[in-house]
């Protein structure tokens, strides 16, 4: 491994204005942290879309290496449960955010932040999955831990053709729930189908103002997408139903009415990725080694390199990334 490698690096000028480049960067510009990675995947989510066009104010120290998640081996440690060789996995804890990120050859973090590789993944499948497959899963335990099960009725998936929404597609449908995924994108009706899904509607239907209750049409979901959208699955879920929020594709608002919770009992229930507990990571990973469907996962996966990052960035915020996309270090 070369002394110095090269990174991404979001830099910021005296007027605040935000810019985005390509470094030569070695280990003594690293953060603190106990323990040294090699990263070999990495992978362009959402929010690195959003913190390298700068659409929102997602890098809060500058000059700061993008990049949320990697999976890599570990080169140096002295944290008690990692030593060099080890295959590890990060996701979150303000890495990409405010310390450096997965953009680089190299990551120091602290050990605490790290899972072990699961046993079933490699280090590409790891990122193939990444922080929206990883964010599917918590999805989709909070609700069996709400008891919305697949025999409780339909469920459905918002954002459905991207990262977060086809793992989530593939692991609903796994466990034998009917899944209807809302899709802006009708061209992508037959990979949606091919990842599990039973039906699918337009993202037209959801989109516009709600009303504060509509017709019953699912016992369950996972919203991707937030604002209008995220209103008007709340006033289409069963009584009891309960949906799992976790994104803002189309907006941070949620301009709705508190109807669906008091007159039919509807939960929402908050998703949270970045800051979740080591043993729900630990449960999260354990349970996508082993129900995630490889082929599933081949089929929703495209890898790029390096030098595509910045392009892929701009794509996803234009929605214009169909699932993962697996970036080879
Ligand atoms: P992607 O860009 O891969 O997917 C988002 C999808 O949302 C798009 O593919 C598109 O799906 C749909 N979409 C995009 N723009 C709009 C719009 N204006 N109105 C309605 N739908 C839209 O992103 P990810 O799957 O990686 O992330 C999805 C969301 O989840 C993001 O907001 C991200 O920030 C959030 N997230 C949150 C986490 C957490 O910890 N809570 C962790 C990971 C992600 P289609 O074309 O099928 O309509």
């Amino acid at each position: 491994m070369p002394a110095n490698f090269k990174a991404i690096l979001i830099t910021r000028d005296a007027d605040k204005k935000q810019s985005v480049s390509i470094a030569e960067l070695s280990e003594s510009d690293l953060m603190d942290g106990d323990v040294t990675v090699s990263v070999e995947y990495t992978t362009v989510n959402y929010k690195d879309g959003l913190a390298i066009t700068g659409k929102a104010p997602v890098v809060r120290r500058f000059p700061l290496v993008p990049g949320v998640d990697f999976a890599g081996t570990v080169t140096a440690s002295s944290h008690p449960d990692f030593a060099a060789g080890d295959k590890v996995v990060l996701n979150g804890w303000g890495v990409g955010e405010t310390h450096h990120g997965a953009f680089a050859r190299r990551a120091r973090v602290n050990g605490d932040w790290l899972v072990p590789l699961p046993g079933g993944l490699t280090a590409r499948d790891a990122m193939a999955i990444g922080t929206a497959g990883y964010t599917a899963m918590l999805a989709v335990m909070a609700l069996e831990r709400h008891g919305i099960g697949p025999e409780r009725g339909p469920v459905v998936v918002t954002g459905a053709a991207g990262g977060v929404g086809s793992v989530a597609i593939s692991l609903l449908s796994k466990r034998g729930y009917h899944t209807i995924a809302s899709t802006g994108r009708p061209e992508e009706s037959d990979f949606l189908k091919e990842l599990g899904a039973v039906e699918i509607i337009s993202r037209d239907e959801l989109s516009g103002p709600a009303k504060p209750l509509a017709r019953e049409r699912w016992a369950g979901g996972i919203d991707a997408v937030g604002s209008h959208t995220l209103a008007n699955v709340l006033s289409m879920t069963s009584y009891g139903g309960a949906i799992a929020a976790c994104g803002l594709a189309q907006g941070m608002d949620l301009p709705g009415s508190v109807a669906p919770f008091i007159l039919r009992g509807v939960s929402l229930l908050g998703i949270d990725s970045v800051m979740a507990p080591k043993t729900l990571r630990l449960e999260a990973w354990r349970r996508l080694a082993a129900e995630l469907d490889h082929g599933k996962l081949a089929a929703l996966s495209k890898t790029i390199h390096f030098d595509d990052i910045i392009d892929a960035a701009k794509a996803i915020v234009e929605g214009h990334i169909r699932g993962r996309v697996v970036v080879e270090m």
